[in-house]
């Protein structure tokens, strides 16, 4: 059907998306779990972003539906199977240094600011409209089409957790809340603690007692700061100051010392990157690690740093632990050391964000982790796995969405693989697309968070298009 201009339908309702847009934008639906009431689980702001696009939908025609507060669709058309676009309504809290108020959604130079303009806000009005313009065009169609509004997905999806147990799975979809052209294939992603199970308290035999030590709070994050807290023999001080001053100079780091209470206190600056890619920054904890380990350590602190140095200095990708594992589709599985902690009475922890290949098997991984493990006394606790999401490149789906981006945007439409995980990973067949452009600024979750009108509007067709192709 090339004889629809996609792009017309959405111009000749760009007055009302943008009203429509704002009037979204302009709730602050930021999770609010201390003023949750039975009608509200997450919050007045929540609940009423929500209400505002099942209402929108039920004034257009829609059939409406709220899953006990937490999530809810818009329906239209019939059939056996189901397209499903699935949008999410909640945002990150907007944080400080706005241009303009987060929740005004002023336009400026072509592009619209707000809290929530590109993650999720902007592409879920963008999708709304697309429906709308398949079903106002009265399109002949074989499916149902079907928008999925949760309003979880920044903390802990129980959105999609909840309307999955209440409503069936789409036959297809995708979620426009990650990046153009198509991701087709998410790392499997597992958190977990490895616990250094030697309790005894330390005989005193070191020339240096550790008393505490510490480094980053969360496992996705590469930490920029390392702290260590450490009590020397007398008369040993003034050599560990002179060798921690040559090892900064060495591996050219910034870092300090100082002493407080008697007590030698080191610090050493990194430089953070997102987990999924460690090799983007400087672990300063590691760093630090590996210049306590080489001290005459006290013998509990000495059990966890060698432990630390062996397994993860200069080593992002498993390969000292014997769980390395690469594929054509996903590349490297990666590992970051997040958080780094020891104390004298509680013993030592190394928190950690695997991302692992689509088809690399975490449960054989585990077996063997906790093997290795037990062989040098550490324990793995508190652990988490979300397992790979991938959808075949030859799938309708992809074909579908592929043959759709390349005729509206002229240009090619590139298959994406990542490390990271995307909201499409709830659907059992679903693959996230759009609505960032190729070469446009991620800034989603930071100060003045924007899209452009004209982007707003491509991806509107596109999803209109889309939408059309799978259910027709
Ligand atoms: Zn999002």
């Amino acid at each position: 059907m090339s004889s629809i201009d996609w792009l017309n339908e959405v111009h000749n309702r760009k007055d009302s998306f943008i009203k429509d847009l704002q009037g979204l934008l302009q709730i602050k639906s930021v999770l609010d779990e201390e003023n949750a009431t039975e009608d509200a689980p997450f919050g007045k702001g929540v609940k009423e972003a929500l209400t505002y696009m099942l209402s929108l939908g039920e004034k257009d025609g829609f059939v409406s539906k709220n899953v006990k507060n937490v999530a809810g669709h818009l329906l239209y058309g019939e059939g056996a199977e189901s397209v499903g676009v699935l949008c999410h309504v909640d945002v990150v809290p907007e944080g400080d240094g706005w241009t303009s108020d987060p929740y005004k959604a002023e336009i400026r130079d072509g592009k619209i600011f707000a809290r929530g303009a590109l993650d999720d806000k902007g592409p879920t009005m963008a999708a709304y409209y697309a429906m709308k313009i398949v079903k106002e065009l009265h399109l002949p169609l074989t499916k149902e089409i079907r928008m999925i509004i949760g309003t979880d997905e920044e903390s802990d999806w129980r959105c999609v957790d909840t309307y999955f147990q209440e409503e069936s799975m789409p036959t297809i979809g995708f979620a426009p809340d990650a990046d153009f052209p198509i991701i087709y294939a998410e790392k499997g992603i597992s958190d977990f603690d490895i616990v250094q199970k030697y309790t005894e308290a330390s005989s005193d035999s070191g020339e240096v007692k550790i008393l505490r030590f510490s480094s980053g709070r969360r496992y996705n994050m590469v930490p920029d700061f390392a702290q260590a807290v450490l009590e020397v023999k007398e008369g040993a001080q003034t050599e560990v100051i002179q060798r921690y001053q040559n090892y900064l100079k060495l591996e050219n780091i910034p870092g300090r010392y100082l002493v407080d209470n008697g007590d030698l206190v080191l610090e050493l600056e990194g430089v953070s990157a997102h987990g999924l890619e460690p090799n983007n920054g400087i672990n300063a904890g590691l760093k630090l690690a590996n210049f306590l380990v080489e001290l005459e350590l006290d013998e509990k602190a000495d059990h966890y740093f060698q432990f630390v140095k062996n397994f993860f200095v200069n080593d992002s990708r498993g390969k000292k632990l014997g769980i390395d594992y690469e594929d054509e589709i996903t590349g490297e599985l990666t590992l970051n050391a997040g958080i780094l902690d020891y104390q004298a009475d509680h013993g030592g922890k190394i928190g950690q964000t695997v991302r692992y290949p689509v088809t690399n098997d975490m449960d054989q991984t585990k077996e063997k982790l906790i093997k290795l493990l037990a062989e040098y006394n550490f324990s793995l606790e508190n652990f988490s796995d979300s397992k790979p999401h991938y959808v075949e490149k030859d799938s309708e789906l992809i074909q579908t969405l592929s043959k759709v981006y390349e005729e509206q945007t002229g240009e090619k439409a590139k298959l994406l693989s990542i490390g990271g995980g995307t909201y499409a990973r709830s659907l059992e067949k679903g693959v996230a697309f759009g609505p960032l452009f190729p070469g446009r600024e991620d800034i989603a979750h930071k100060k003045d968070e924007y899209m452009y009108i004209e982007d707003l509007l491509k991806a509107t067709a596109i999803y209109a298009q889309a939408i059309y192709e799978l259910a027709k």
